[in-house]
């Protein structure tokens, strides 16, 4: 199962001493490279959705195409929001395969950035997802990305860190100690010395932003005191405008196409560079081993309504249908009524949740827990509930007495 729990996957990289590459994609082109060069170099590979990439684009069209790419892959994969504006704009991404976020509250101050992470935790954990929090202000240098992270650095304080990870409960920390978003002009200098002491402190994977334009030798360093992942994209844009560049010299910029050849092979080139460097080569195997796997659960729901008639059946199964879909981590709500007039069970609701977690956790958002009291229970009390996960597929003829079909 390629998706796998992002928190397992930076707990292995962690505790192994590599670095997973966390790189932003805004195309069709940049998934196809990122993941082209994940299955080279056999990769765990994090897929960053940064909002503010996609202002006139269609996220909604664009998720099943990264749903799709994981799915398909034989290389762990993680579908991570970053930099989300909102925490309801983290449930809608929540809802459609992301398994981490990080909502944008490192420009707030600390007790904000820590009210605002804390409610963003305590909504994704109730869907299993892992959460990145922010402490400290990495800002933007020229070029890609400035404009969206203005002012000047603020170091992560050491001081302020514990007790922000332990009122938060956040999986990841995402620290400032140097780097900047976009394009650095010369060699940033970072403070090594912090990044130890924060890292003995805490005990979890640390997290950097602007992961352009470190030497080996950097990168080598902030492995070593705990960085595991790395979020990376100012030079994958840099690699993709010098190829059109190259294409419109070839090409005379005629056509569009011809502009945009072969991006997906530059951008694969250099995410293929940075996995070997950071170490995450070659882990592909023993993360689908030892990681929990992510796979959305079926919810099957069939009960009978008494007491009521047809009408008043309808609005409460409508009823139903809007306070599932409302609650965070459902992907989708099937309301349904037996064709079959005898049918044991007349009603149901087969909701899909993001995560097996849901199962437990659903019944107790308030907004059910409300609805599910006053009304279902009036109507209903005998209800039948099964939950389904998608079967590891299995070829016939591993099991002894079956033939593969003939074609
Ligand atoms: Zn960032």
């Amino acid at each position: 199962m390629p998706l796998v729990d992002m928190k397992d996957m930076l707990q292995h990289a962690y505790r192994h001493g590599y670095a997973v590459g966390a790189f932003d994609f805004v195309s069709l082109d940049f998934l196809e490279g990122i993941m082209m060069a994940a299955e080279n170099a056999r990769a765990p590979v994090i897929l960053n959705l940064v909002e503010s990439h996609f202002s006139s684009t269609d996220i909604e069209l664009l998720i099943p195409a990264v749903e799709a790419a994981a799915a398909r892959a034989l290389v762990p994969v993680a579908i991570h929001l970053d930099h989300s504006a909102s925490i309801d704009n983290a449930v809608k991404a929540i809802n459609r395969s992301c398994n981490g976020v990080k909502v944008d509250a490192a420009h707030m101050d600390f007790t904000e950035n820590t009210q605002l992470t804390k409610t963003m935790v305590e909504t994704a954990h109730a869907c299993g997802v892992a959460v990145e929090g922010e402490l400290g202000c990495v800002p933007g240098a020229d070029g890609e990305n400035a404009e969206r992270h203005p002012g000047d650095i603020t170091y992560t304080s050491l001081a302020e860190a514990k007790a922000y990870v332990e009122r938060t409960g956040v999986d990841f920390l995402a620290i400032a100690i140097g780097t900047m978003h976009g394009d650095v002009k010369g060699k940033p200098k970072l403070d090594y010395q912090r990044l130890k002491q924060i890292n003995e402190k805490l005990a979890i994977p640390l997290v950097i932003h602007g992961g352009t334009g470190l030497s080996d030798d950097q990168y080598r360093r902030l492995i070593a005191n705990g960085v595991a992942k790395i979020n990376y994209f100012t030079a994958l844009s840099k690699v993709a405008v010098k190829k059109i560049k190259e294409n419109t010299r070839a090409d005379n910029g005629c056509a569009y196409t011809g502009l945009l050849k072969d991006i997906n092979h530059a951008v694969a080139a250099e995410v293929e560079r940075c996995m070997r460097m950071w170490g995450s080569a070659g882990r592909a195997a023993e993360v689908l081993a030892q990681c929990d796997s992510w796979a959305p659960v079926e919810h099957l729901v069939m009960f009978n309504i008494e007491g009521m008639d047809k009408a008043g059946a309808d609005i409460l199964m409508a009823e139903g249908q809007r306070v599932l879909s409302a609650i965070p981590g459902v992907r989708e709500v099937f309301s349904g009524e037996a064709i079959q007039d005898n049918a044991k069970y007349h009603y149901t609701w087969l909701v899909r949740f993001c995560h097996s977690k849901l199962v437990d956790s659903y019944q107790q958002h308030p907004a059910y827990a409300a609805f599910n009291t006053k009304l279902l229970r009036t109507v209903s009390d005998k209800r039948v509930t099964i939950d389904f996960q998608t079967m590891q597929a299995r070829t016939a003829s591993a099991v002894p007495g079956i033939q593969q079909a003939q074609a």
